[in-house]
């Protein structure tokens, strides 16, 4: 079978090694006599998996003890309904940065529960740039600051984090995390869905500073608390298991190939085939701030409409998937997380010259 060329922004491509562990061990999960999907997450052979997930998990990214690390369900979104509840305390304010479709959505669940002040809004921009991280401070009285590191719709991508003092500063890391080196303790809670650079659609990852929870609202429903669920380790109900042992796997494959820095070899690598395709060209454009520029869903926009679908058609034919822009915003984009191998970023490259001589 010839896999497909895969730039979608997420459910995205996989390791194909972790698919093929998938299915070694899914019917007869290393000779237990059934598949850890039919297993019961309080017994040993869940637990045992979990927890190495986690050490590993820990470990990739350096994580001290002084944070928590588990799972939740419900994905990403639903963390920007739980981080107002439980952190946005009444009579203060939260900061948020507004760099793109994925902040402004946690912004404006944040201002249906509390008060909330826009330290940045790049509508005047467009989405296609961010503040200088030196620059960013929190309003006095804060309850925390917001970010999100990677804009995967506007492709636009912290390179360095402000420091917020004593202020949390949380951030929503769901398509860059593992992609490179992070400074953990720069934030008091990191969260992201796993759909992009760590497994199948299910889970979404939680790092939480303890202290953080000292700041907690009271009085929340039980799945709202976080409290209860850094007690339960993330297991104060059924995890998404299927997602949580496929993340364990994608974890082992980021440890093989070097780690948070290997990753980071590679986003480098592959995002500058494409960027320099971009910018040795003026048939291409890129709407983003150069600065910050994201390695990990690269927008670029062709002369016209016309030839953006063209584009799109054309690269469908040659088994490339999922390069059409989001709805919202249109154009082009090229999501290239972890898992995608560098010879599909160079036949996107070698795709988007051809192009460019028969069309430009
Ligand atoms: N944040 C970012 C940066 C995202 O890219 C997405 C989804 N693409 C979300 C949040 C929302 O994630 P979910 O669909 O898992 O709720």
């Amino acid at each position: 079978m010839e896999r497909k060329k895969n730039y979608f922004a997420g459910p995205s491509v996989m390791p194909v090694e972790v698919l093929e562990k998938l299915k070694e061990d899914m019917v007869d999960f290393k000779g237990q006599g059934l598949s850890m999907i039919e297993a019961s997450h309080r017994g040993g052979m869940f637990e045992e998996m979990y927890d190495q997930c986690l050490a590993l998990f820990r470990e990739l990214l350096g994580i001290s003890d002084e944070y928590d690390v588990y799972f939740l369900g419900g994905g990403a979104t639903l963390q920007f309904t739980m981080i107002p509840m439980n952190f946005l305390r009444p009579g203060s304010v939260a900061d948020y940065i507004r760099s793109g479709t994925w902040s402004n959505k946690a912004a404006d669940d944040a201002e249906k529960l509390g008060k909330v002040n826009y330290y940045y809004d790049g509508k005047a921009n467009n989405y296609s740039s961010l503040p200088d991280p030196k620059t960013v401070k929190p309003s006095e009285n804060s309850s925390y600051l917001y970010l999100c590191s990677n804009e995967t719709i506007g492709g636009i991508e912290w390179q360095d984090f402000p420091d917020t003092g004593s202020v949390p500063l949380i951030g929503d890391m769901s398509s860059d995390i593992f992609s490179r080196p992070i400074p953990v303790d720069s934030f008091s809670m990191i969260y992201g869905g796993v759909q992009k650079n760590l497994g199948p659609a299910g889970a979404t990852f939680i790092i939480m500073k303890k202290s953080l929870l000292e700041k907690q609202n009271s009085n929340l429903t039980a799945y709202m608390d976080y409290k209860l669920h850094s007690k339960n380790k993330g297991l104060y109900n059924t995890p998404p298991v299927f997602s949580i042992w496929a993340v364990k796997l994608v974890l082992e494959w980021i440890k093989a190939n070097g780690g948070t820095e290997g990753m980071l070899k590679r986003a480098i690598e592959k995002s500058s085939i494409i960027y320099d395709t971009i910018d040795n060209s003026s048939f291409f454009r890129s709407p983003v701030d150069a600065a910050y520029r994201s390695r990990m869903n690269i927008v670029f926009r062709l002369p016209n409409e016309e030839l953006e679908a063209k584009f799109v058609e054309e690269s469908k034919k040659e088994g490339m998937l999922g390069l059409k822009g989001h709805r919202s915003v249109g154009g082009l984009r090229a999501s290239i997380y972890n898992a995608l191998p560098v010879e599909d970023v160079v036949a996107l490259a070698q795709f988007m010259k051809e192009f460019e001589r028969k069309n430009g």
